[in-house]
């Protein structure tokens, strides 16, 4: 799959990262993650704890996939209002799901800080404003529910954004306690770990067959380096190519874009460096980074052919450029990286561990949707502890065949 093009910098950023060799022997595992990006890291990483034989293989290098044009906004909210989840889920449901997100960006903290390499792991608040005035009330309501749920957030009117920002909207979430990082180093420190752990890992080692024995309940894996994998349990974490190997139907495409620009010498009138989005759907966000830049995403555009994404990288990129001088006058911002990349999502706003019938013993972590890096520490803590201690009460939340509208 074409993925992304343009420049990107986050591999930048680490130019002396670790690398690993490619397989050269047949194995026998555990487990076998497919996948090199930093839902694979995750995975490894609880794996790593375990007594488990487990591997890694990744057919490139680690960390070129979607995980070099995640923009690492580390937050709990999501495309889709957590009012409008409870419509298709139900309270319990959502509520259950709340308080996983929670947990998901205090693990990342943790996992971030156990790791050698530094991932650049920050916490940050959220500023989430009111696109236009119809979008208010949609926006208090959801403030309701998060403070319900004992989010730390408050209300902002007009005057309080005033006051704070350079800028100008009618009312604002301002929640506490998300986060960034540098998605790069931070599949990279995880990878570290679980291979000091004793997870093997491969890179250049593309994964070209499967199939199940069912007689010696093994699935039998092979390598278009031409070598054999059997393994107890796989984990197909390949990010949106894993839909290469399992279709799965509730998963959906769009294009996106990215801006990182040159590192700005003042960053004073933007508050607290908070992480920005708002209500319009396709949204607009940014952040800063580790070395003062500013990172601009979205202007999400329908179309899934790579030729026609990035036909309008140019024009996306001054546009993305230009929303933010009229947010941000006083920053001198020029675009230092820019990118086009597909960016999956799910039709009902949940990620999905796939289970299928013909893959037994088998998970597909469809981490998709603006979470992803969220949902994939989610996932991967819930696949995994159904492979280490034989099941996990929260996975029925996000299999494919979830029933919508339960009122549990
Ligand atoms: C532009 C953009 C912005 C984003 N912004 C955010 C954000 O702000 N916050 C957030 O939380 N999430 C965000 N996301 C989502 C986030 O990037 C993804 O959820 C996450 O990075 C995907 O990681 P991954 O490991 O699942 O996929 P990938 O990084 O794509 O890793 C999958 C790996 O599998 C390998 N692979 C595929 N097929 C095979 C095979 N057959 N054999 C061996 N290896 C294989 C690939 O080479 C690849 O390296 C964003 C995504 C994009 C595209």
């Amino acid at each position: 799959m074409n993925l992304q093009s343009g420049t990107y910098y986050w591999p930048a950023t680490f130019p002396d990262a670790p690398s690993y060799p490619s397989l050269k022997e047949d194995r026998d595992l555990d487990v076998l993650i497919v996948g090199g990006g930093s839902s694979a890291a995750q995975c490894a990483y609880y794996l790593a704890a375990s007594h488990l034989k487990t591997a890694v293989v990744e057919k490139g290098k680690i960390g070129h996939g979607s995980t070099s044009t995640n923009t690492a906004l580390i937050q709990y909210s999501g495309e889709k209002m957590f009012t409008n989840l409870i419509n298709t889920f139900g309270k319990g449901y959502i509520g259950r799901h709340l308080q996983l997100l929670k947990e998901a960006i205090n693990e990342i903290e943790a996992a971030s800080r156990t790791a050698e390499i530094d991932c650049e792991f920050t916490r940050r608040d959220t500023l989430y404003f009111a696109s236009c005035k119809e979008d208010v009330n949609r926006l208090k309501k959801e403030y309701e529910l998060l403070k319900q749920h004992n989010f730390q957030l408050d209300f902002l009117k007009e005057q309080e954004i005033k006051a704070r920002y350079p800028f100008s909207k009618d009312a604002a979430i301002y929640s506490y306690n998300d986060g960034e990082l540098n998605p790069f180093k931070f599949t990279h420190s995880l990878f570290d770990y679980s291979a000091q752990k004793g997870v093997s890992i491969y890179e250049n080692t593309e994964v070209n067959g499967y199939h199940y024995d069912r007689q010696q309940n093994r699935a039998i894996v092979s390598t278009k380096t031409g070598h054999s994998i059997k393994a107890r349990h796989v984990i197909f974490a390949a990010g949106y190519e894993g839909l290469e190997v399992k279709k799965e139907k509730k998963a959906s495409f769009v294009s996106t874009y990215t801006v990182t620009t040159n590192p700005v010498q003042d960053l004073s009138t933007w508050y607290n460096r908070t992480l920005i989005w708002e209500t319009a759907r396709p949204y607009l966000f940014m952040r800063t980074t580790a070395d003062n830049r500013i990172i601009i995403g979205g202007l999400d555009d329908n179309t899934t052919y790579p030729e026609d994404r990035d036909s309008k990288l140019i024009h996306k990129k001054d546009k993305l450029i230009a929303e933010f001088k009229k947010m941000f006058p006083h920053i001198q911002a020029e675009p230092a990286y820019y990118s086009a990349a597909f960016y999956g999502g799910t039709v009902d706003g949940l990620p999905i561990i796939g289970v299928y019938d013909q893959y037994p013993n088998t998970y597909f972590l469809f981490a998709f949707g603006d979470n992803g890096t969220v949902y994939s520490q989610m996932l991967a803590k819930i696949i995994t502890r159904e492979i280490i201690e034989g099941g996990h009460p929260d996975l029925p939340l996000y299999l494919q065949n979830r029933p919508l509208l339960s009122k549990s």
